[in-house]
């Protein structure tokens, strides 16, 4: 068996840990995920209704156009149907875009401490992955980004991924940032811009701006969102890209007929039209947020204040023993050690009751696991 180094090299994804496997293994009935940014709120009520309606037709296959679908986001977005696509995740149209846009060889840029996908599909289609170093306060250095890109043309860099608000981090890139980033590698024509927006709905700071605003200005533009997190459909994968016809052109090439199944596609199109679910998981998110920043505060632990539906703070002590002492209390938290975090985890924001017991436990963790002695 012959593999290619690139493949063999991947490490397996690991998600949050599931809610069945920590009450197996640790014999509790009460368990709290609060590891994978999931809307706590559940599914849009409306979303639901339309699934259950759509439920005695699934012997056809889905609507490989995404045609009402496309309607509603264009409607709602105010962008052409022309310039909009859907995927089977925001997943897959990362994957898809590093595989339209890059040779074998060729590079991919990003941030260190930028969504893990970005790295995993660049070695997936043999793209080479590059990362520029985090500005202090954990915020991606977006001229340091742009310098790097120009200071390195062999690399032939021919995609850039900026998630804005980032995740783990939590942190944004400002819209005076945004705007001096595209005015140096937009309207380019050896490389593609990615701003992943999937935490966009969250966003309460007032000078973040969505790249959407800058779709009519540069050509080489593209903007992720996606309908797993204030939507709360993760488990039904969608995700969507607004972009130049060109890109919508060649990723309807590519993509495969029925990407998007059809509960999905009918699951998404009622969750945009829930203005009341959406409302109500913002607030959610931002009693939460406060809560929690709060209850770090009175803790001890720095935190990164953040635009996401999760905050990602320092234990200052070893985040693997502290993850093994939250699961034994049945929450669970994610560590980010694969993102070279050794002291710090990330929670997400739960129901109010979640949240507590996730603070309660934490504070009692903190009370049996020494400080982290830095070598
Ligand atoms: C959660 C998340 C996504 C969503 O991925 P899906 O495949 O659509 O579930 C995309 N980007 C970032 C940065 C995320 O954190």
């Amino acid at each position: 068996m012959k593999i290619s180094p690139e493949i063999l090299n991947l490490v397996p994804y690991k998600p949050g840990k599931p809610i069945s496997e920590t009450q197996r293994e640790y014999g509790l009935k009460t368990v709290y995920k609060l590891a994978s940014n999931e809307n706590p709120l559940g599914t849009s009520p409306k979303a639901l209704e339309a699934v259950r309606n759509a439920l005695d037709h699934q012997n056809l296959y889905p609507d490989p156009s995404h045609y009402e679908l496309l309607q509603t986001i264009s409607k709602l977005w105010g962008f052409p149907t022309q310039q909009l696509a859907v995927g089977n995740g925001s997943d897959e149209l990362i994957d898809l875009l590093t595989r339209i846009f890059c040779e074998p060889k060729e590079g991919v840029l990003t941030s260190v401490a930028a969504f893990n996908a970005y790295e995993v599909s660049a070695a997936a289609n043999r793209a080479t992955i590059r990362k520029v170093p985090l500005e202090p306060g954990y915020r991606f250095d977006m001229k340091g980004i742009a310098d790097y890109f120009f200071a390195h043309p062999e690399q032939n860099i021919r995609l850039i991924f900026i998630s804005n608000p980032n995740n783990p981090t939590g942190t944004y890139a400002t819209k005076q940032e945004v705007e001096d980033f595209l005015e140096r590698v937009g309207n380019r024509d050896d490389v593609m811009v990615v701003f992943d927006e999937a935490y966009n709905e969250f966003v309460r700071a007032t000078d973040y701006v969505s790249a959407q605003n800058y779709l009519g200005k540069y050509k080489n533009l593209i903007v992720l969102r996606t309908f797993s997190k204030i939507y709360g459909l993760a488990g039904f994968r969608i995700g969507a890209m607004i972009a130049p016809t060109e890109v919508v052109e060649v990723f309807n090439r590519v993509r495969k007929p029925f990407n998007v199944n059809d509960l999905a596609q009918v699951a998404a199109n009622a969750a945009l039209q829930d203005k009341e679910f959406i409302e109500r998981s913002q607030q959610i998110c931002w009693k939460g947020l406060d809560y929690f920043y709060k209850k770090l505060e009175e803790l001890g632990l720095p935190y990164i204040p953040s635009q996401g539906n999760f905050v990602m703070f320092d234990t200052l002590r070893d985040a693997a023993k502290v993850n093994e002492a939250l699961l034994r209390r049945g929450i669970i938290m994610r560590p980010i050690l694969n993102y070279g975090f050794k002291t710090h985890m990330r929670v997400s924001v739960g129901l109010d009751n979640e949240n507590e017991a996730a603070m309660n436990a934490l504070a009692d963790v903190l009370k049996e696991i020494p400080l982290f002695e830095k070598q």
